[in-house]
C-alpha cells in the first residue's frame, strides 16, 4: 500500500491531471494506492471569499460560485468523453447546487458561523477528487471514491487517531477488490458531526493520516517544486533539493517556514515509521526529497534556510524545539536548519558575518540543538536570505593546489603563517585551497600527499627525512599529484638549474629565488620554453619589487606591442634603506646604518653583495628580459657605490674602512643638500641604437632632483619607472621588500594557477 498526494497545482487543469493519472496508474501496477488530492489551486481561497461576501450581503458571491463551476466544467469536458463526461458533469453540478444552497443560506441571514465557513471550504476537495476518480475509472482502474468526512474524525481541533485509524482499516477491508482509493484531502468531521478542515495546506496531513491508518509502505507528496529545497526557490534561484532529511529536520524546515510541506504531516508518518517522499509532478523521474528515520550521512550538517514572519514564531507547534527569541511585526526569523553535526556557535558566527558583509544588521540570534536562528528587519529579508544561502549552500567546489615548499627561511615561514590564518577565507573567496604536501629545509624534509597542516610544520620538520643530496626532489618524483607546484623560497642557484626537471615531472614552479633567473640568457630562455612546452606555469613576480606589480606591468606593455623605451629602477633594498636614511652629520655613521640593516636581515649575507650592485644586477636582468630584451650580465655597466678597496678585504676591515671614510660622506651630504639634490643607486635600461641589444644597461649612483619620483623614496620603498613609446611613463612605487611581502607575493602567484 502506498499513499500518493497531489497538491492544488497538480490538479488545476486537464493536461496536468493526465500526468497525475499516469503517475497513479504506474504506482497501482505495483501495489494498492490511496490517492489524496487538494482542491484545484486557488479554489479554497475562492470558497473563503464566497462565504465572506455572502455573509456581508454582497451578491457578487454568486458570480464567484458560477466561475468556479465553469472552471470545473471545463476540466471535465477536456478530460472525459461521452457518458463518463455527462455523468461527471451531473455529479459536479449536484455538488455545486449544494454549495449554492449553502451560500444562499448564509446570504439570507447576512451572517456566517465558524461551522458554516468551514463547511463551505470543504467543497473544493470534493469537486477535484470526484473528477479524478471518474477519470481513473474511465481509464479502466478499479477505483473507489471514499469520503474523508466520514473517515477522518477530529475532537477539539485534533485528529482522533484511534477512531480515524479504525475507519480507514474498515473502509479498506470492506473493498478488497479496489486498486485505487481516491480521498479528498483537507476535510474531516468532528465528533459532533460538524464539517471541519485540517488547516490551510492540510491535504498533506490527510495523506499522512491515511498512510498511518493503512500501514502504508510510503507516502509520496507530489507538488510543483523538486522537493524540500535548501531555501525558497522563489527567493533563492540557486536553491537546490535536499535529498535526505530526518523527520525532525523536515518538521523543523516546515515549522520555520518551508512552504512545501504542511508541518503536522510529519508526526503520523514518523510515529508509524513510514517514509515521506516529496516529488515533482512536472519531473516525475527526479529523485526529490526523502524523509526517513536515519538519513544517509551528508558532508555538511546544514540542510536548509527558512524564513518566518516574526509574529508567526509563536504559532510554531509546542512539540518543536523553538529558539528563545522575541520576534514581532516588521521582523523575520531566519533559520539555518541542521542535523546537529555542525558547531552551532561557529555557524552562528558565520551567519552574522555573512549578514554583516551584506550590510544587514542582525537584531537577535538564538540556537537550538540542531538549528541556528537570526532575526533581521523584514525589509532585509530577501538580501539576508541571499547572503546566508550563498555563504552556506552555494560554496563552489574548491580547487586544490598542491605545493611543495623548498627552503624554510623567513619567506616560507610567513607563507605558512598566512595559510594557517587565512586558508579558509582564501578558499571561500577564491575557490582555491593551497595544500602544502611537502616542505624541505636545507637539512630535513617532510612529505604527505594528503596535506600537512600548516600549524604542524614547525613541530614535525625537525624529525623529517635527511634532505641532503636532493633527496626531497627524488621523493617528490614518487608522488603524482594534480595541480602540483614547486614553491622555491631559497636563494640557491642550483635549484634553479632543476626547474626544467620539475616541469618534465608535471610541476608548476613559483619562485622568489632571483638567482634562478639571473643566469645566462640561454638558460633563462630554455627554462621558459620548457615550462611552455609542458603547459606549466613559471611565476616569479616576487623576484623584483616583491609584491609590487612590476613584472606583470612590463610584460603587459611588451605583449600589447607597446615598445618599452626605458626602465629605471631603485629596487635594491639595502642601498635604498641606507641611502634614504643617511643624512651626513644628522644621522648615525653610514657603517652603523649598514650594520643594522645587516642585523635585521635586510641585506644579503655579505652586505657588499648589495653595495657592489650584484643584487641590483640580477633584478635588472629580470626586468630587461621581461621587456623582451635578452640582456646578459656583460651588457651591464656597473659603477659600485664604493671603490674597489672596500670589496677586496674581509668584512671587519670593510666596516673599519667605512668608519674612516665617514667625514668624506658627511661632506658629500652637505654639498648635495646645498644643491637640493639626492643620490640614488639606479638600475636602468634605456633605448640606445649604439648598444649591443639596442639598449644601454647601467647600474650607478645618480643625482636626482625633486622632479624625480626617486627623490621621495623612503625606507625600503622601491620605485620602478617604465617608459614606453605609446603611453605615459608608469611609476610603480611601494613597500617593496621584506619576507612578509614576498610570502604574500608568492601566495598570489599560486592563486593565479
Ligand atoms: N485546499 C486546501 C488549502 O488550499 C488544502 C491543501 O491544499 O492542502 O489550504
Ligand atoms: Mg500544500
Amino acid at each position: 500500500m502506498k499513499v500518493l498526494k497531489f497538491g492544488g497545482t497538480s490538479v488545476a487543469s486537464a493536461p496536468i491531471i493526465r500526468k497525475v493519472t499516469r503517475i497513479v496508474a504506474a504506482a497501482a501496477r505495483q501495489e494498492k494506492v490511496i490517492l489524496v488530492t487538494s482542491a484545484i489551486s486557488k479554489c479554497t481561497d475562492t470558497l473563503i471569499k464566497i462565504g465572506a461576501e455572502a455573509a456581508e450581503g454582497n451578491s457578487t458571491y454568486k458570480a464567484q460560485v458560477y466561475s468556479l463551476r465553469c472552471i470545473h466544467h471545463r476540466i471535465i469536458e477536456d478530460l472525459l468523453e461521452g457518458s463518463a463526461c455527462a455523468e461527471a458533469l451531473k455529479e459536479c453540478d449536484g455538488t455545486f447546487d449544494e454549495l449554492d444552497r449553502f451560500a444562499d443560506g448564509v446570504f439570507a441571514t447576512r451572517a456566517i458561523t465558524p461551522e458554516q465557513a468551514e463547511a463551505i471550504q470543504t467543497f473544493g476537495e470534493i469537486f477535484s477528487t470526484r473528477i479524478i476518480a471518474r477519470k481513473l475509472a474511465a481509464d479502466g482502474h478499479r477505483v473507489r471514491w471514499i469520503d474523508s468526512r466520514e473517515i477522518i474524525r477530529t475532537e477539539n481541533g485534533r485528529v482522533h487517531f484511534k477512531l480515524t485509524d479504525a475507519n480507514i482499516r474498515a473502509t479498506l477491508d470492506a473493498h478488497p477488490e479496489v486498486d485505487i482509493f481516491v480521498a479528498p484531502g483537507f476535510i474531516a468531521t468532528d465528533l459532533l458531526g460538524r464539517r471541519v478542515n485540517l488547516g490551510r495546506g492540510g491535504s498533506d496531513y490527510s495523506a499522512a493520516i491515511y498512510a498511518a491508518g493503512a500501514h502504508a509502505r510510503i507516502v509520496e507528496i507530489w507538488t510543483d517544486v523538486p522537493g524540500i529545497m535548501t531555501s525558497d526557490p522563489k527567493v533563492i534561484p540557486a536553491a537546490t533539493t535536499i535529498p535526505y532529511l530526518s523527520y525532525r529536520a523536515a518538521r523543523d524546515m516546515a515549522e520555520f517556514g518551508a512552504k512545501v510541506l504542511y508541518p503536522p504531516t510529519v508526526a503520523p508518518a514518523q510515529k508509524a515509521g513510514i517514509p515521506i517522499c516529496i516529488l515533482n509532478t512536472y519531473d516525475p523521474e527526479a529523485q526529490g526529497s526523502f524523509i526517513l528515520d536515519n538519513p544517509p550521512h551528508r558532508s555538511s550538517g546544514l540542510l536548509g534556510l527558512t524564513s518566518l514572519k516574526g509574529e508567526a514564531l509563536s504559532g510554531v507547534a509546542e512539540s518543536v524545539e523553538t529558539p528563545a527569541l522575541d520576534a514581532g511585526e516588521g521582523e523575520v526569523v531566519l533559520g539555518l536548519i541542521g542535523t546537529g553535526e555542525e558547531d552551532g556557535a561557529a555557524v552562528e558566527e558565520r551567519m552574522i558575518r555573512a549578514l554583516d558583509r551584506a550590510g544587514i544588521k542582525t537584531l537577535r540570534t538564538a540556537r537550538t540543538r540542531c538549528n541556528v536562528f537570526a532575526v533581521v528587519p523584514s525589509e532585509d529579508k530577501r538580501d539576508a536570505m541571499l547572503a546566508i544561502h550563498r555563504r552556506f549552500f552555494e560554496s563552489k567546489p574548491v580547487k586544490v593546489i598542491n605545493a611543495f615548499l623548498v627552503g624554510y627561511g623567513a619567506v616560507s615561514q610567513y607563507f605558512i603563517d598566512i595559510l594557517k590564518a587565512n586558508g579558509d577565507t582564501i578558499a571561500e573567496r577564491t575557490g582555491k585551497r593551497i595544500r602544502i604536501v611537502g616542505v624541505s629545509s636545507s637539512k630535513k624534509y617532510i612529505l604527505n600527499a594528503e596535506g600537512i597542516k600548516p600549524e604542524d610544520i614547525a613541530t614535525v620538520l625537525p624529525y623529517g627525512h635527511p634532505a641532503e643530496g636532493g633527496a626531497f626532489f627524488d621523493a617528490i618524483g614518487t608522488l603524482s599529484l594534480r595541480n602540483a607546484v614547486l614553491l622555491d623560497c631559497t636563494n640557491s642557484e642550483s635549484i634553479g638549474l632543476r626547474y626544467e626537471e620539475f616541469f618534465r615531472r608535471g610541476l608548476h614552479v613559483v619562485s622568489c629565488n632571483r638567482r634562478a633567473f639571473a643566469v645566462p640568457y640561454a638558460r633563462y630562455a630554455a627554462m621558459k620554453a620548457t615550462a611552455h612546452d609542458y603547459g606549466l606555469a613559471l611565476k616569479y613576480d616576487t623576484t623584483v619589487g616583491t609584491s609590487l606589480p612590476v613584472l606583470e606591468s612590463i610584460s603587459g606593455s611588451a605583449y600589447s606591442g607597446d615598445e618599452i623605451t626605458a626602465i629605471e629602477a631603485v629596487v635594491s633594498c639595502t642601498l635604498n634603506n641606507i641611502i634614504t636614511s643617511y643624512d651626513g652629520a644628522n644621522t648615525e655613521p653610514l657603517g652603523s646604518l649598514l650594520k643594522q640593516a645587516q642585523d635585521i636581515g635586510l641585506t644579503e649575507k655579505d652586505p657588499r653583495a648589495d653595495l657592489g650592485g650584484r643584487d641590483a644586477l640580477r633584478k635588472l636582468l629580470i626586468l630587461a628580459r621581461e621587456a623582451g630584451v635578452p640582456l646578459e650580465e656583460s651588457d651591464v655597466e656597473i659603477t659600485p657605490m664604493l671603490g674597489p678597496e672596500f670589496f677586496n678585504c674581509p668584512i671587519e676591515e670593510f666596516y673599519e674602512l667605512l668608519a674612516a671614510y665617514e667625514p668624506k660622506f658627511i661632506a658629500r651630504e652637505a654639498e648635495l643638500d646645498a644643491l637640493g639634490m639626492r643620490q640614488r643607486f639606479v638600475a636602468s635600461i634605456r633605448r640606445d641604437p649604439e648598444a649591443r641589444l639596442g639598449y644601454k644597461a647601467e647600474i650607478k649612483m645618480q643625482l636626482v632632483g625633486m622632479d624625480s619620483p626617486f627623490f621621495w623614496i623612503s625606507g625600503t620603498e622601491n620605485v620602478v619607472i617604465i617608459r614606453s613609446a605609446l603611453s605615459a611613463p608608469l611609476v610603480i612605487r611601494g613597500a617593496g621588500e621584506g619576507a612578509r611581502m614576498a610570502a604574500s607575493g608568492v601566495l598570489n602567484n599560486l592563486l593565479a594557477l
